[in-house]
């Protein structure tokens, strides 16, 4: 049965919306900028709206919010809707804020001809100064009180490309002495020419964020639009549009944003990483992008569940790294399908044995009940890990040292007899014998012993390429370090192995697919990878080899 879990505080209110009758159901939006790839705070904001649509019997819109006519591609807006439909949503209705360019004008029209907005010929520094401190009323602009009449004209005028930039700008009139800045008289409106990504040369009038979003919001009639804490100064500005303009009265809530430790979350910042190249693209699996977690191995389903646990915040709070890792090692260690690969090979010649063409029957994953297993070609020389091996070997050493005895996962056990050394003294082979009555699943040898080793046949072997990441920054929170942010990067997060030796099974690995490869961690294919060389993507290690350090201090 499902654990019972507390209600969020969002859960709270739209519990006592419903229960008060003030909606019957209820409607949110994902609303993102169409300027960067989403990141892991997106997919916090993602699980949030779509969940409570959900729960609540309601639906969520995809609303790109292109208002900026500069920064917006159309690249971004295809992974947006990628990425979503990736972690397992989707939206009733594809939307996009400029399509409102039209009804916010006439909205605007309305505001001046209800004398609550009016055109400001100043410049941005008049502005700006005029608008006095947070301690301090501001000035009103020898503008403001124009006739209703000469504002729509203007307005009309600014909209038909008769000013430059910057030439005007439309102002709603509140109050310059106002406690909350952005009452102060904001812009609505300022005279951009540029194109468009949807519109083109349409406009050359483009509405503010505030004089978009909730207006937005009233059209669709999303009854909780849900955004981050930074945003808490603006409702005011949100309520009074709506007020004023006596529109469907949306709500806004605010929470606070996700963060997680040893990474960056702001696009700007995820662009400049790409664009500087510290990374291979916003997709480079150590981004924390959707689509660098997704190349990197981890599943919709871990992403879902972090985001679940991690639960939504009032106050502005770091998540631990470790949480995503400990999410996506429960899914994977369900799913994932065990393979053998030798990352640093050791040859072992097993000198009494002569079969030919032996396979031995490996389980695909122990913890799927009706598992499968695989057939693992075995042979006469063998590889194992170099450090599986101990010439003088300390106590409770269970692997393999000279005389001793250890299983090859699913096959025989084998004794150490003899160490080849080569002139230098490095050790390049070990001689061995098998125990033949000793096979897996067929064991009548009567020796026990302690550890059991990953292997693949010599003979059989595929090779690969291997990539290891750490994380991308050496400090918990690079934002909030002096200096630059890139200052801080683990210029070790990459490690790149060129060549491990794979059982030959993997040579059917799919991108779709998750591996545990014994003992190393769990991989993915990489996207480059092809059949002449493959690639894998190590997703994250079996345990939690950094707590560990930690504790070591
Ligand atoms: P960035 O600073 O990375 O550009 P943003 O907030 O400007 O982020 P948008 O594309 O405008 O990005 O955001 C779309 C939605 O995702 C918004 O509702 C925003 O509040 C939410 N969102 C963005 N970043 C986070 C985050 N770190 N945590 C939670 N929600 C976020
Ligand atoms: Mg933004």
């Amino acid at each position: 049965m499902a654990e019972e879990k507390s209600l969020n505080f969002l859960e709270e209110i739209i519990e006592r919306d419903l229960h008060e009758g003030k909606h019957v159901s209820i409607v949110t939006r994902f609303p993102p900028e169409p300027n960067g790839y989403l990141h892991m705070g997106h997919a916090a904001s993602i699980c949030l709206n779509f969940g409570l649509s959900k729960k609540y019997g309601g639906y969520t819109n995809l609303r790109f919010d292109d208002t900026n006519p500069t920064t917006e591609e159309t690249e971004y807006v295809e992974s947006i809707k990628n990425d979503v439909r990736w972690l397992g949503f989707e939206w009733k209705n594809e939307l996009y804020a400029s399509d409102y360019f039209e009804n916010l004008y006439l909205f605007a029209i309305k505001l001046i001809r209800l004398g609550y907005a009016y055109v400001d010929d100043s410049d941005s520094e008049t502005i700006a100064r005029e608008k006095g401190t947070p301690t301090q009323p501001g000035a009103n602009s020898k503008f403001r009180d124009r006739s209703i009449e000469e504002n729509l004209q203007l307005f009309e005028e600014m909209k038909a490309g008769k000013y430059n930039d910057g030439e005007r700008v439309l102002r709603a009139k509140i109050d310059m002495a106002h406690i909350n800045m952005l009452m102060r008289d904001p812009v609505m409106y300022r005279i951009k020419k540029a194109h468009h990504h949807r519109t083109g040369d349409n406009w050359c009038i483009y509405p503010m964020y505030d004089f978009a979003h909730g207006q937005s919001d009233s059209i669709e009639h999303v009854t909780h639009s849900i955004c981050t804490l930074e945003f808490v100064p603006h409702r005011e500005l949100y309520d009074w549009f709506i007020e004023k303009l006596d529109i469907f009265p949306s709500h806004q809530y605010e929470f606070a944003r996700r963060n997680i430790s040893y990474t960056v979350m702001s696009k700007r910042k995820l662009l400049q990483l790409v664009t500087e190249k510290y990374v291979d693209g916003w997709d480079d699996p150590r981004m924390p992008t959707i689509s660098g977690l997704r190349r990197r191995g981890y599943t919709a389903e871990s992403i879902r569940d972090f985001c679940d646990r991690a639960g939504i915040a009032k106050r502005e709070n770091v998540t631990e790294l470790s949480l995503l890792e400990f999410c996506v090692r429960e899914d994977l260690n369900k799913i994932a399908l065990r393979r053998m690969v030798v990352f640093d090979p050791l040859k072992i010649v097993l000198t009494n044995y002569n079969e030919q063409n032996e396979v031995v029957s490996v389980e695909d994953n122990p913890e799927d009940a009706n598992g499968s297993f695989r057939e693992v070609p075995f042979g006469k020389e063998l590889y194992i890990e170099q450090e599986d091996f101990m010439e003088n070997p300390p106590k409770k050493f269970f692997r393999l040292f000279p005389g001793g005895m250890v299983r090859l996962k699913g096959a025989y056990i084998i004794k150490c007899d003899e160490v080849i050394k080569d002139d230098t003294g490095k050790i390049i082979q070990l001689n061995c014998s098998y125990i033949s009555e000793s096979k897996s699943g067929n064991d009548i040898s009567n020796i026990k012993v302690k550890g059991t080793l990953h292997w693949v046949s010599v003979q059989h072997a595929i090779t690969a390429e291997v990539r290891l990441y750490d994380r991308l920054f050496k400090v918990e929170d690079p934002s909030n370090e002096e200096g630059d942010f890139k200052d801080y990067i683990n210029e070790n997060s990459l490690q790149i192995i060129e060549k491990v030796y794979a059982e030959p099974s993997l040579k059917n690995a799919s991108i779709n697919e998750r591996y545990q490869f014994l003992r190393k961690g769990y991989f993915t294919l990489d996207k480059n990878s092809t059949e002449e060389k493959m690639i894998f993507n190590r997703t994250v290690t079996l345990k939690d080899t950094w707590a560990k350090e930690v504790k070591k201090g």
